[in-house]
């Protein structure tokens, strides 16, 4: 069955809009937010459907280690060799905007 692109990250996934793109492999994409809150806000998704963090399972421990290892390459990358944040928020009272899993790496400030 065809994925349903019913929010604004699943159709970045699919490319139906565009977003500047930091990163793309086999397992997650990572792209600049739109409205950045530091120098470096980048975002980096699994390309699997997962909705928050509550839901992840056993299932998910290569694509949940293999975003670990993208964002430190991605700070590397980006000129964050002195620090920066790697957030989650998880569900509405956890501030989470967008229903699909996503780690913001923030920094450069
Ligand atoms: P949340 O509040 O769910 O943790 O974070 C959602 C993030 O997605 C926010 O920082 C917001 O700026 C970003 N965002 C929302 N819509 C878009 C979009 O269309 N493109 C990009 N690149 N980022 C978006």
């Amino acid at each position: 069955m065809a994925m349903m692109a019913d929010n604004v990250f699943l159709k970045i996934l699919d490319r139906s809009i565009p977003a500047k793109v930091a990163h793309d492999d086999d397992l997650c994409l990572a792209f600049h937010d739109v409205r950045p809150q530091a120098p470096v806000h980048v975002l980096i998704i699994p390309k699997k459907v997962i909705r928050t963090h509550a839901d992840v399972t056993a299932a998910d421990r290569e694509v949940l280690g293999h975003i670990h290892l993208v964002a430190a390459k991605l700070a590397a990358d980006l000129g964050l060799a002195d620090g920066y944040r790697l957030v989650v928020n998880c569900g509405d009272r956890g501030g989470q905007t967008v229903p699909h899993l996503h780690f913001h790496l923030l920094g450069g400030r």
